[in-house]
């Protein structure tokens, strides 16, 4: 208890006029004014109810006059029991008779339970006329206070069975509320146990939940939970400044700072407040028009936070009060608008804000005597706020938690998206590449082929010859050679035209093409009237055969073109290669040798087949 000795800070200054009256008139007004009998037994009271009033409002009055004023009648009751006047012009005073019964305490402690009071002189009057003046208020340092203590206090000695009159003189910029209280020492003890608990339990969750929130920020940098903290910040310093403890222990010694930093945390809280609500409510995207409102009002508030340094007390705390109102309220509306507009994170915020509107209008009605004053409803603006903002970290990791899992769902489906316009563009490629390799197969197979005849042309022929040919050399399985010329093809052409001589022919490489279908032949155009057959698995007897069945089907069938009735024989040169590893086994050399066999059979007179063996029977 800081200057808890320093007992009375006495003035010896008589107020003699007061004296010479109050031996005159005897105590006769004593009478008509109520007493405070403290008996054994009480520890505690308030003192509305013995408390008589007037308004001094030029503020002239020095102590004789006040007494000799009361003396005179001039004092009223306070208006229906209530201790709070708004703000007022001048000074007030208070008078409080006192007679103490109780022999075992002799000093009691006055207690102005409103810590915003500026000036406040207290006067008690003892019968042998002496008078005790004690100055306090936040226009004084703190330690100007007998017990160090958030609530302007003052102590008072009443000796036992002695009226003593207390005057209370107090001016303020602030507003006129004037809770006086009477404790014994025990009992403000237990009074400021229960409250320091109270506060430090608020101020404890406060502290927690800002630090636990400055984490989520810095860890998270969402700009929620910054303007979150700005809140918290704000509206703790508003209720520490109003509960003094802002003067007891951040600016003892500047009573100018004491009386600027209520306007201004109000004006720090209301921006923290509307700019949290814009983020939290998303007011940008789903109400434009209240955004628009919560930005001038957050505009308004910055410029009556600055202000509010220089103008008088009396006018910043007066706007603010009724701007709080406004920007609250806002904010309510604001609210419930997002959620009928089906933002389901409103409802939390909802809660919270009910909370914290209850709390304040249960001290308000606490303030105007509506309700009793108990503990709950004393400290409803502590418990309101504390819930509010223990509601609104919890709403703000919701919403980060559903920004998240919005954030997750989005990457999700564009993942989808992404899978599904892969898995389609690879199928539209494996289209593109089937085409292409199509393409690329009839490309291919037509450089093979033969533009006339359609069949396979000479290079592909020594292509897929050579192939058959290791084949046949691996596998030890015979392969033959039919070199086949048509006869006297030049006459043809010479006698119907080459118009004709092309149909024949198409129609020859179509005759040779059916007989050779069974033998899985590789069959080519080898040039001009020319003709040459690869006949795997055949040695040079049953390629022999086959090539008489061809010459025979040629010959015996007329070739029909342009109405034309054209008979078409060939002569077949026919050579077995030796399935042995040996040069003589070269394409080159195979084709030499059906060719000459070839010549044979026209040496032969044509229209026959000829093998590469002389030795070679034909059956
Ligand atoms: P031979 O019995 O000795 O084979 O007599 P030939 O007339 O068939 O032989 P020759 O080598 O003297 O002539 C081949 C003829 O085949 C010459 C040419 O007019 C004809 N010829 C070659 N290629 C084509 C072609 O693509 N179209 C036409 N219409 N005639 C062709
Ligand atoms: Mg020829
Ligand atoms: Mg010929």
């Amino acid at each position: 208890m800081r200057g808890g000795g320093m007992g009375f800070r006495e003035s010896r200054r008589p107020g003699w006029l007061a004296l010479l009256l109050l031996l005159l008139c005897g105590g006769a007004w004593a009478q008509a004014v109520p007493t405070l009998d403290l008996t054994p037994g009480t520890t505690h009271t308030p003192l509305a109810d013995y408390t008589r009033y007037r308004h001094d409002v030029n503020a002239s009055d020095d102590t004789a006059s006040a007494f000799r004023r009361l003396q005179a009648g001039e004092f009223a009751p306070l208006p229906g029991g209530k201790h709070e006047f708004g703000f007022q012009q001048g000074a007030y005073w208070f008078h409080i008779g006192i007679v103490n019964h109780n022999p075992k305490e002799l000093r009691w402690l006055l207690v102005q339970r409103y810590a915003l009071s500026d000036y406040i002189d207290v006067y008690a009057r003892y019968p042998d006329g002496r008078v005790v003046h004690q100055a306090g208020g936040d226009a004084l340092p703190f330690e100007s206070r007998s017990i160090g203590y958030r609530h302007p206090n003052f102590w008072i000695g009443l000796p036992t069975g002695e009226r003593v009159d207390l005057l209370v003189r107090i001016q303020s910029q602030s507003s006129m509320q004037v809770p006086l209280d009477l404790y014994t020492p025990d009992a403000f003890v237990d009074l400021t146990r229960d409250a320091q608990l109270a506060i430090g339990l608020y101020y404890g969750i406060l502290t927690a939940l800002f630090f636990y929130n400055l984490v989520l920020w810095l860890t998270l940098r969402d700009s929620g939970y910054f303007w979150y903290l700005f809140h918290i910040s704000a509206f703790g310093m508003v209720l520490f400044t109003l509960n003094g403890l802002g003067f007891e222990y951040l600016w003892p010694h500047s009573p100018w700072l004491a009386d600027k930093s209520v306007p201004l945390s109000i004006c720090l809280a209301l921006i923290g407040m509307l700019q949290f609500a814009r983020i939290f409510l998303e007011l940008q995207d789903r109400w434009r028009f209240g955004n628009a409102v919560a930005l001038a009002l957050i505009g308004f508030f910055v410029l009556l936070g600055a202000a509010s340094l220089e103008l008088p007390y009396r006018v910043s705390i007066v706007i603010a009060t009724k701007a709080v109102l406004f920007g609250v309220a806002w904010i309510a509306i604001a609210t419930v608008v997002v959620l009928r507009r089906g933002y389901a994170s409103a409802w939390l915020f909802l809660i919270a804000w009910a909370m914290f509107l209850l709390g304040t209008t249960t001290f308000s009605l606490v303030a105007f005597g509506i309700l009793p004053k108990t503990f709950y409803t004393e400290y409803g603006v502590q418990m309101g706020s504390a819930l509010e903002m223990l509601l609104l970290s919890i709403a703000l990791g919701r919403r980060y938690s559903s920004l998240r899992q919005e954030n997750e769902r989005i990457i999700n489906e564009a993942n989808l998206r992404l899978e599904r316009k892969v898995a389609q563009r690879t199928q539209e490629l494996r289209g593109t590449l089937a085409q292409l390799e199509d393409a690329h197969g009839r490309l291919r197979d037509s450089s093979r082929r033969d533009g006339l005849t359609g069949l396979y042309n000479r290079t592909y022929f020594r292509e897929a010859f050579e192939d058959l040919l290791v084949d046949s050399l691996d596998s030890g399985r015979p392969l033959s050679l039919l070199m086949i010329d048509l006869d006297h093809f030049k006459n043809i052409n010479d006698r119907y035209g080459h118009l004709v001589g092309d149909d024949c022919l198409r129609w020859a490489a179509h005759r040779i093409g059916d007989a050779l279908r069974p033998h899985k032949a590789l069959l080519a155009r080898f040039g001009g009237e020319e003709f040459i057959v690869g006949l795997p698995g055949h040695d040079l007897t049953a390629a022999a055969q086959v090539g008489e069945i061809l010459r025979r089907q040629l010959q015996q069938e007329h070739c029909t073109v342009r109405g034309h009735q054209i008979r078409i024989s060939a002569s077949i040169g026919v050579h077995a290669v030796q399935s042995v590893q040996d040069p003589a086994n070269s394409i080159d050399a195979a084709l030499m040798a059906a060719d000459l066999a070839l010549y044979s059979a026209k040496a032969k007179g044509r229209d026959q087949v000829c093998t590469s063996n002389p030795a070679f029977v034909p059956m």
